[in-house]
C-alpha cells in the first residue's frame, strides 16, 4: 500500500494568475496574489517568481477569485446519497431502523457503492471539498470511485455486531475488513480506516478488535459517539457510563481514534477528549435535521480538543455543501451558547480545512498552501452580488458564499473542477444510472420519483 499522500504526477505544471490567496485559514488573513506555480501535485511556490515559468504550464487566471486549501469533510456516508429524501422529519432510530436499514439491506451492493459515491464524490468537488472521510460498506468501491473523480479521501469500512449488507450472515466483520484491506486500491489519494457504527451497534469486544486491527495497519478508527440523549441512556443502562467514559475504560481512545458528534457530552467526557487527543468531527445540520442536539463546541474549543467539520450522509442532511454547513457550525455554537464570539468565521475555517486535515493525519500533506505541500487548491469567485462589498474575505466565505461559487477545484495539481463543471467524469452518466437505480429504490419505498434519465 502506497503512503497516504505522496504526490501522484499531474499532466501539466500549472501556473495560478493574480486573486487574493489565504494560505492559512483561521491563522493568517488572505494577501494580494501575483503568481502560484504547482507541478508533480505540488505546490512549488508562491508569490515568487524565482522559478521560470515552465513552457508547457496551464495558466489559471484568477483575478476577483480567492485562491484558498481544499476543504476537509471529515464525515460522510458518500454512498447514501441514493436515499437523499427518501424519508424525512423523523428521529434518528426511527429514520434508521424503519427506513434506512430495510432500504440498506434491499439496495445496498458493490455497484450501488460505487454509484452512489461517484454521485456524492461530484457534489463534493463542486462545493470546494478536496478531502473526505467515508464510512460504509462494500468500502473499495468507494476507493473506486473517489479515484474516479480524483478526489482525496480516508475510506472506512463499516463495522456492526449485526449482519451489514457486505457481511449478509455468510461472513464476519473481521473477514470483511480483511478483504477490504486486501482488496484496496494502492494509490496516494486514498487510504482506507475502520468505522464501528456507535456504541450502541457495536460491543467491547467489537471495538477492541477494531481497535487492535487499525493499530497494526496504522490507520483510523471512526465511530458515532454520544449523538442522542437515547444513545447516552441505552449506554448508561448496559455499562453504567457514558459512551465515551465506556470507550476510555476499552483502553481504545487516542489521536488514531475519530469520535463523530459528540453532542451531548458532561464536564468528565469533555475532559477525556482532551486528555485522549482524539479528534472530533461536528456535523451540526445532521444534528439539526435530526434533532439530535447542539455539540458544545465552543467550550471545546476552548480546552483545546481538536474539532474538525462533517456533513453526515445525504440523506440526513441533506447536501453536501461544505459553505452551508460551515455557516451552520457558526450560527449554531452562537445560539445554542447565547454568545455572539462563539465559533467566529476564524476559527469555523480552520476546522473545516487546516483542522480536519491534522485529524485525518494528513497535516503534513494538505491543509494549508505552503511550497511543498500537495497542491489540493479550491478558487472561489468573489465577483457575486451577495459576496460585494468585500470588507473581510474570511467573513465572506464562512457567512455567504456557497457551494456555487467554488469556480475551479485541483486535486494533487490536477484540474477536477474547471468553470463550475466536473472534468473527471461525466455527471450526465452518472445521472442517467442514478436515476436508473433510484426508480427502483424509490418503487420499493412506496415513493415516486419525480426526474427522467
Ligand atoms: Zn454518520
Amino acid at each position: 500500500m502506497s503512503q497516504p499522500g505522496m504526490s501522484k504526477p499531474s499532466e501539466k505544471p500549472i501556473v495560478l494568475q493574480n486573486g487574493l490567496i489565504l494560505c492559512f485559514p483561521g491563522i493568517s488573513d488572505p494577501i494580494p496574489h501575483t503568481r502560484t506555480l504547482i507541478s508533480g501535485g505540488s505546490i512549488i511556490e508562491i508569490n515568487s517568481f524565482q522559478e521560470p515559468t515552465p513552457d508547457n504550464s496551464r495558466v489559471i487566471d484568477c483575478s476577483n477569485c480567492l485562491i484558498m486549501p481544499g476543504l476537509v469533510n471529515c464525515h460522510v456516508h458518500a454512498a447514501m446519497s441514493l436515499f437523499r429524501g427518501l424519508a424525512d422529519d423523523i428521529p434518528l432510530r426511527t429514520w434508521l431502523e424503519q427506513y434506512i436499514f430495510p432500504s440498506e439491506a434491499r439496495h445496498v451492493s458493490p455497484e450501488m457503492v460505487r454509484l452512489g459515491t461517484t454521485l456524492s464524490a461530484i457534489e463534493m468537488a463542486l462545493s470546494g471539498i478536496t478531502t473526505f472521510a467515508d464510512a460504509y460498506f462494500f468500502m473499495e468501491e468507494s476507493a473506486q470511485a473517489t479515484l474516479d473523480v480524483g478526489l482525496r479521501a480516508t475510506i472506512a469500512q463499516g463495522i456492526l455486531d449485526l449482519p451489514t449488507p457486505d457481511t449478509g450472515m455468510k461472513c464476519s466483520w473481521k473477514d470483511r475488513v480483511s478483504e477490504f484491506l486486501q482488496r484496496f486500491p494502492s494509490d496516494s489519494l486514498i487510504s482506507p480506516a475502520l468505522f464501528c457504527h456507535s456504541p450502541y451497534l457495536c460491543g467491547s469486544d467489537t471495538f477492541r478488535s477494531a481497535f487492535e486491527i487499525s493499530q497494526t495497519q496504522g490507520i483510523k478508527l471512526f465511530s458515532h459517539v454520544s449523538e442522542t440523549k437515547t444513545e447516552i441512556d441505552e449506554i448508561y443502562k448496559l455499562y453504567g457510563l457514558s459512551p465515551f467514559e465506556w470507550l476510555d475504560s476499552l483502553g481504545i481512545l487516542g489521536e488514531n481514534f475519530v469520535a463523530v458528534h459528540g453532542v451531548h457530552l458532561s464536564e468528565k467526557d469533555c475532559r477525556i477528549l482532551m486528555d485522549t487527543s482524539l479528534g472530533l468531527i461536528h456535523c451540526p445540520e445532521s444534528n439539526m435535521k435530526l434533532a439530535s442536539g447542539s455539540a458544545r463546541i465552543n467550550d471545546l474549543l476552548q480546552m483545546g480538543v481538536k474539532v474538525g467539520l462533517g456533513t453526515d450522509s445525504p440523506a440526513s442532511n441533506n447536501n453536501l455543501d461544505f459553505f452551508e454547513e460551515m455557516r451552520s457550525a457558526s450560527l449554531l455554537a452562537k445560539l445554542s451558547s447565547n454568545n455572539t464570539e462563539a465559533l467566529n468565521a476564524r476559527q469555523t475555517l480552520f476546522m473545516a480545512s487546516t483542522q480536519g486535515a491534522r485529524i485525518l493525519g494528513l497535516e503534513n500533506v494538505i491543509g494549508t498552501l505552503v511550497p511543498g505541500k500537495q497542491a489540493d487548491i479550491v478558487i472561489v469567485d468573489l465577483d457575486q452580488p451577495h459576496l460585494t462589498p468585500l470588507y473581510d474575505p474570511v467573513s465572506q466565505i464562512v457567512y455567504c458564499a456557497k457551494a456555487s461559487d467554488v469556480r475551479d477545484v485541483l486535486v494533487s495539481g490536477r484540474v477536477i473542477v474547471r468553470n463550475r463543471d466536473i472534468c473527471t467524469v461525466s455527471y450526465q452518466d452518472v445521472r442517467r444510472r442514478v436515476i436508473q437505480l433510484a426508480g427502483k429504490i424509490g418503487a420499493d419505498s412506496g415513493k415516486r420519483l419525480f426526474q427522467e434519465g
